[in-house]
């Protein structure tokens, strides 16, 4: 039943009319709770206000899965004007950008080149930019993009997926690179990566020590308190400098723990998305999390006077008839095969 909840909200995240359906409304079904804002103006002062207490933020311009030249040089234009904003008003903010998003699928040199202008101005700003990893079809060129990359500028990383079987060979192959650990939010196939959380986690907890008796700098990624427990015993056994490394969490999850985490004494990070294209960010919170839709079904169906809203039936029929289709074409392909 587990994998069945996971597999509906991920086949909802790619869904190309749900997505493009949900920005003409703008923040629904309770996204707000995790989507800090539609534009930079909106998120400035939750920036500002986690940086007072002493955490700093990556921040994320929604959006992925594009295919259009125009779409993907407004999100580099935008990105860079993201850029001015973080150097213009002192924030201690870095950047997360999806490869997609600037022109992965349309062609490989056109996403290179965005990059490099993104690249360019955030060298002189000395602002630190991570490539999110996405779904494994787009892994390979995203380590490429990020080795050329990395011939020109160092303040540049991206994230290893403890959920994939060659994640260790990859974080062997980038030690001396800035990387953020995380279990891997996608749907892949078990010829490339672990099914059971129990492997997940395992893998994650070996590669996060790995990295923290290396050199380079790391983001551990996780609301999981069990391994945030061993990995914090590890680096006072180890006396590991905390120097190198922070915890990282997504905006408006376990935000309980981000400050106890501070008082610690520990490095602490917040990954704030923000903007229109939240539908596919905001599916993937509800696959990793399905108790997610407790806290935001009387936001997502009841308007303030408890009367029934019309977006949501309107998105819900979609999504029904998305899934009906998408498990119609399944069968087919497995009947064929
Ligand atoms: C900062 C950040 C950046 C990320 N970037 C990427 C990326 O670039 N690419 C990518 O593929 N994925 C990314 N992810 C998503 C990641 O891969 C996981 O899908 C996501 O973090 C869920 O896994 P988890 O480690 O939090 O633990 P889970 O396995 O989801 O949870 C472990 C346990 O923690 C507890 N728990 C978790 N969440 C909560 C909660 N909200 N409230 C109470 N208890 C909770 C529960 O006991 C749960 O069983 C990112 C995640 C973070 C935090």
């Amino acid at each position: 039943m587990a994998n069945l909840t996971k597999d509906f909200f991920i086949g909802l995240s790619n869904n190309k009319l749900l997505n493009a359906q949900a920005k003409k409304w703008g923040f629904r079904l309770g996204a707000d709770k995790f989507v800090a804002g539609t534009n930079m103006d909106s998120v400035i002062e939750t920036i500002r206000e986690l940086n007072s207490h002493h955490i700093s933020c990556t921040l994320d311009n929604l959006g992925e899965f594009v295919s259009d030249r125009e779409e993907a040089s407004t999100a580099k234009t935008e990105i860079i004007q993201i850029l001015n904003k973080i150097h213009e008003e002192k924030l201690d903010c870095h950047l997360s950008v999806k490869l997609t998003q600037l022109g992965l699928d349309i062609d490989y040199d056109f996403c290179v080149e965005n990059m490099k202008e993104i690249l360019k101005k955030a060298d002189a700003y000395h602002i630190f930019i991570n490539i999110d990893m996405e779904k494994y079809i787009h892994y390979e060129r995203t380590l490429d993009v990020l080795k050329e990359l990395r011939n020109q500028y160092s303040h540049v990383g991206t994230v290893i997926q403890s959920y994939l079987y060659r994640a260790e060979d990859d974080l062997e192959e980038l030690k001396g690179v800035r990387l953020r650990l995380v279990k891997g939010a996608y749907k892949e196939n078990v010829s490339v990566a672990f099914q059971s959380k129990q492997d997940i986690d395992r893998n994650f907890i070996e590669l996060s020590k790995k990295r923290l008796l290396g050199d380079a700098f790391t983001s551990i990624a996780t609301h999981d308190h069990h391994i945030i427990h061993v990995l914090k015993e590890f680096v006072k056994e180890n006396n590991i400098s905390r120097d190198k490394f922070e915890f990282q969490m997504l905006y408006g999850f376990r935000t309980e723990m981000h400050d106890d985490l501070v008082k610690e004494g520990y490095n602490f990070c917040t990954y704030i998305p923000f903007g229109t294209d939240w539908f596919g960010y905001f599916m993937r919170r509800l696959a990793e999390r399905p108790q997610n839709m407790n806290l935001i079904v009387k936001d997502a169906f009841l308007s303030k006077d408890n009367k029934l809203k019309k977006e949501p039936i309107i998105l819900g029929t979609l999504a029904i008839t998305s899934l009906v289709v998408w498990r119609k074409k399944k069968n087919k392909k497995e009947k064929v095969s």
